[in-house]
């Protein structure tokens, strides 16, 4: 077994995500996986970063396929004995002007910003080592979003003993809101990607909570965070950021020193905690 450090990013082959490797891959003193659903496009980021003479693995991960999670959890056990830093990173949006009805736009996108994101964390959150670093990629989005849910829900989602059985339970009453076409009624926001990305932050909170409870001494920062507005497939050409500029507060929480033991269960945003 390989006694060296490793680094996972979830949703890789491009965007921030490829961004995030490139920036570990320079900075991280270990091995860094870049992962993507389809292998093709994995394998072509990889080749991507070795014309700029960085060395980052591959690993095949599709974050809504639970059998392919178990797979890379199963490999990193085998071959590393766990996992050092995670950063679950992979997400979906569908344009503004996507015709999908929001019932399905709900659906999907729940399902992989939240269901996927939070399979991913059930089956390696267990194998992080002590001193790993866990990163979830948010957004502001998630912080408008939650201005715009009704008072009732606003309380449940900043709750500091709200649990992740609650959260998965309002994260399914939306979509079967949307579907009823009642979701406005009902105290949310009309933005699917919005309350996806509250379960994101909220998860993260809850995570982070039961480190403390459930880990203590293994001294594992977990945070969310918002990479900026982006210029990526996801944001288009008229986003502030670059990919690298955006990979910034990412990798500063992924690569967060072992002498420090915050932040930790917080919102994070150009480096700085944001309140939530
Ligand atoms: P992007 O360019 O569209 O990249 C998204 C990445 O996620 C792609 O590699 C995509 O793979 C992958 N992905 C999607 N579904 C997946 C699944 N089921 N399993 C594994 N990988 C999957 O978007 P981005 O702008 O870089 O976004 C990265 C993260 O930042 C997302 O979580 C996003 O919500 C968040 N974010 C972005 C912005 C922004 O301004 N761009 C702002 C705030 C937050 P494929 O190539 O196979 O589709």
């Amino acid at each position: 077994m390989s006694s060296v450090p490793v680094a996972v990013v979830t949703g890789s082959n491009k965007g921030i995500g490829l961004a995030i490797v490139r920036a570990l891959c320079k900075q991280f003193p270990g091995d860094v996986y870049l992962t993507s659903r389809d292998p093709a496009r994995g394998q072509a980021a990889v080749a991507e970063l070795q014309q700029e003479g960085l060395q980052p693995l591959f690993h095949q991960l599709d974050i809504d396929d639970l059998q392919s999670i178990r797979a890379l959890r199963d490999f990193l056990k085998d071959k590393y004995g766990g996992l050092n830093v995670l950063v679950n990173n992979a997400g979906i949006a569908f344009k503004v002007n996507d015709t999908a009805p929001f019932a399905v736009q709900a659906e999907v996108t729940m399902k992989t910003n939240f269901f996927g994101t939070r399979n991913v964390c059930t089956e390696l959150l267990p194998i992080m080592k002590p001193y790993g670093r866990v990163v979830n990629v948010s957004s502001m989005v998630s912080c408008k979003a939650l201005e715009r849910c009704s008072q009732q829900l606003q309380q449940k989602f900043r709750s500091d003993t709200i649990t992740e059985d609650e959260l998965v339970q309002l994260m399914n009453k939306f979509v079967e809101d949307a579907k009823k076409n009642i979701h406005e009624k009902e105290g949310w926001p009309n933005t699917a990607y919005g309350v996806s990305k509250i379960g994101v932050t909220v998860l993260s909170r809850i995570h982070a909570r039961l480190l403390n409870e459930q880990r203590k001494g293994e001294h594992i920062l977990l945070n969310a965070c918002c990479p900026g507005w982006v210029r990526t497939d996801m944001a288009g050409p008229k986003a502030t950021k670059s990919p690298e500029e955006g990979a910034e507060t990412p990798v500063y929480l992924a690569l967060l020193p072992s002498n420090v033991d915050a932040p930790h269960g917080q919102y994070v945003s150009e480096k700085t905690v944001h309140p939530w």
